[in-house]
């Protein structure tokens, strides 16, 4: 596992236990105008917070816990897909290691791929 790996992994489990830690049992956030509401699993309101805008309430609606710990376990898949491994031998030479979905055969993949640059911008994880 590449250092960017390691640390893309540390902040999707970072991400993935803020959600949990604000996270009521299946709690959802539903816009309502100006207002994100929660219900429990009766279907009873237990909370809503005002917001500036609808777009703002929509904005947070879409980025609840439950979606963001969607999310998570959908980059985990991600990173797992696209996770590292030997190259094949040639000459008996190991020839290193590569992206087991990107790689080539010819070297022009490094890791980590694009895919997991791609994954790791959004956590804001730099090479
Ligand atoms: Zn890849």
């Amino acid at each position: 596992m590449t250092d960017l790996v390691a640390r893309l992994r540390e902040a999707i489990g970072e991400t993935e236990q803020v959600a949990k830690d604000a996270e009521q049992e299946n709690w959802r956030w539903y816009a309502e105008d100006k207002t994100v509401m929660t219900h429990g699993q009766d279907g009873e309101w237990e909370g809503y917070r005002t917001t500036g805008t609808r777009a703002d309430a929509e904005h947070i609606a879409r980025h609840d816990p439950t979606t963001v710990i969607r999310r998570c376990a959908a980059d985990r898949k991600i990173l797992d897909l696209h996770g590292l491994m030997p190259r094949p031998l040639k000459n008996g030479m190991p020839t290193g290691w590569a992206c087991s979905i990107c790689d080539d055969g010819e070297g022009t993949y490094n890791y980590p791929c694009e895919t997991v640059q791609i994954v790791a911008e959004f956590y804001e994880v730099e090479a």
